[in-house]
């Protein structure tokens, strides 16, 4: 049975086969060709280039890698770049969407991951807006609401928002539009560009492999560019770096989104890393993901005790999370079987497929773990 035009991928990553990995919706694996990669950028670019490097290649990373991840979300050349976290990356976003607003409201999803919430009090806090949390079905948008923060796929629940919908209901009363993209860039489409989306960001560690801490990567559209101010006004963000000038003037392009030095030996993983989406269409992930996701609820609906979290139709990620009372001690039980997926306090566990890497083998082989276990 070909149901997996997929399968070959896999061999590009190193994994243990003992493992059943479903995690990669918070750390991504490597992809074989990473830890080579690091060692020619540690022995010959730092090691025999020495400073030279920032010149040959170093100092533009953040754009080209940038680049190659626009690719995956539907941004032409020159609108993204990957540097700081996505954190920061929140933080620099949602000033610049509100920054010099008559309006008196910024409105986030309620059940957004902690930090986009934690940022947004924080930027409502400097602004003197007022931050109204709300539900995605009900977000009662107004001519006073300045900016709306949401997470593309919801990261407790897996449900996936209608970015087009979302974005024109914005778009109707005038607010501008900050979409999270951690839990969906690299495997689902994403047509940023197409939507008219004001500003998005998304971290690269998870569904996109770059490792542990890889830096984020934040979206600024052509036509928002020069209108882009943001708080952080670091050096590297300068129209010419390199003039040492006592006064800040932003580069003109997507560069004025960054801050400070980059942290090349994490970008150039991930620059690795993301070779991995030369030999694979999208559109393929995405119908590998559904059917991962479908296949593994199928079979654990029924187990005793079992609440299925995640939306059966398609509005939804790549991760299915299921709702037991014993969620923390289930997780601690399935990973000492090598069975390694996540739990969110206080009863939720999650499973991340990967449709890179992750078989149909891996989502029978956790569902017949978990029934044994309940
Ligand atoms: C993983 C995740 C983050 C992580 O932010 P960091 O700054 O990298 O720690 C933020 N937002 C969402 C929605 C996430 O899923």
């Amino acid at each position: 049975m070909n149901r997996d035009p997929l399968a070959h991928v896999r061999d590009l990553f190193d994994l243990d086969d003992d493992v059943v990995y479903l995690d990669g919706n918070s750390l991504g694996a490597p992809p074989k060709n990473v830890a080579e990669r690091v060692q020619e950028v540690v022995k010959h670019q730092w090691g025999s280039r020495l400073i030279r490097s920032w010149s040959e290649g170093w100092w533009e990373a953040p754009e080209r890698v940038g680049n190659r991840v626009g690719r995956l979300v539907g941004a032409a050349a020159g609108q993204v770049v990957v540097c700081d976290s996505t954190s920061v990356n929140l933080f620099k976003a949602l000033m610049a969407a509100v920054r010099s607003t008559d309006r008196s409201e910024i409105v986030v999803d309620a059940g957004t991951f902690p930090t986009d919430g934690y940022i947004a009090q924080s930027v409502a806090e400097l602004t003197g807006l007022a931050l109204r949390p709300a539900d995605p079905d009900r977000l009662d948008l107004r001519d006073t609401t300045a900016a709306v923060l949401l997470n593309h796929v919801d990261y407790r629940t897996g449900r996936l928002l209608d970015m087009a919908a979302l974005t024109e209901q914005a778009h109707a009363v005038g607010a501008k539009v900050v979409w999270d993209l951690c839990h969906s860039a690299g495997v689902l489409p994403i047509e940023l560009d197409a939507l008219g989306v004001d500003l998005a960001v998304g971290c690269t560690y998870k569904f996109l492999n770059g490792g542990p801490g890889s830096p984020a990567f934040i979206y600024v559209p052509t036509r928002a560019q020069q209108g882009f101010h943001q708080p952080l006004t670091g050096w590297t963000g300068h129209q010419v770096p390199f003039a040492m000038q006592p006064d800040y003037t932003p580069d003109p392009g997507v560069s004025r989104a960054r801050v400070g030095t980059p942290d090349i030996l994490s970008m150039l993983a991930l620059d690795a890393a993301l070779d991995v989406w030369d030999q694979v269409d999208l559109q393929d992930v995405r119908a590998k993901g559904l059917a991962l996701t479908g296949h593994f609820m199928d079979l654990v609906r029924d187990l005793p005790g079992i609440e299925v979290l995640t939306p059966a139709d398609e509005w939804r990620g790549h991760q299915v999370s299921l709702r037991h009372v014993r969620a923390g001690a289930l997780m601690d039980a399935l990973i000492e079987r090598n069975i390694i997926g996540d739990f969110r306090a206080p009863d939720v566990l999650r499973f991340g497929f990967a449709p890179l890497y992750n078989t149909f083998e891996d989502a029978d082989r956790a569902a017949t773990t978990l029934k044994e276990l309940l």
